[in-house]
């Protein structure tokens, strides 16, 4: 069976896509939430109310790119994994991706990794730079991994 892909202009199309000028700035939410679902714990999550859906509630999250600080928040509320904090100047020549993580077992921090892009296909090496372990009655982890500066917009994920 052909293996599905997942088209990577659908992003680019959403209110949740961010401008470029705003991404090299500092840590930032990244909301990929493509589907009209009805859904919005990362709206009333926000302390910032940075993200914005409104009603119907199966509008997409609107992001006010001015108002995010990058907290991460909404990683860990968004039912749907949809959600990462990137921070494109995590050092000099690298990037990081702080993303929800439900498997077993955690890595390692300074665990060396293999970047995967939205299709599972291999990026570029990286390195894990931080493991926040679940809180009490969640299963979701927050893990933060580093890559090449370059591939900010493709290193969706990881591979150990
Ligand atoms: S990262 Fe923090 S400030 Fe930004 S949208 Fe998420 S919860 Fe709001
Ligand atoms: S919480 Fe996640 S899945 Fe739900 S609307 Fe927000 S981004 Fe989409």
């Amino acid at each position: 069976m052909k293996k599905l892909r997942i088209d990577e202009t659908l992003y680019i199309k959403t209110p949740g896509f961010l401008s470029e000028q705003r991404i090299r700035k500092g840590p930032v939410a990244i909301i990929e939430c493509t589907q009209d679902i009805p859904c919005n714990p990362c709206e009333t999550i926000c302390p910032r109310k940075a993200i914005k859906i409104g009603l119907p509630i199966t509008n997409p999250p609107e992001i006010d790119e001015a108002k995010c600080s990058g907290c991460g928040l909404c990683v860990l509320w968004c039912p749907g994994l949809a959600i990462f904090v990137l921070n494109y100047n995590f050092d000099k020549i690298r990037a990081s991706l702080t993303i929800p993580y439900e498997m077993l077992p955690l890595p390692g921090k300074n665990e060396k990794i293999k970047c995967l892009d939205r299709n599972g296909k291999y990026v570029c090496k990286g390195k894990i730079e931080k493991v926040t372990p679940p809180k009490k009655n969640s299963r979701t982890s927050l893990i933060t991994f580093s890559f090449q500066k370059k591939y900010f917009n493709t290193v969706r994920g990881f591979k150990k």
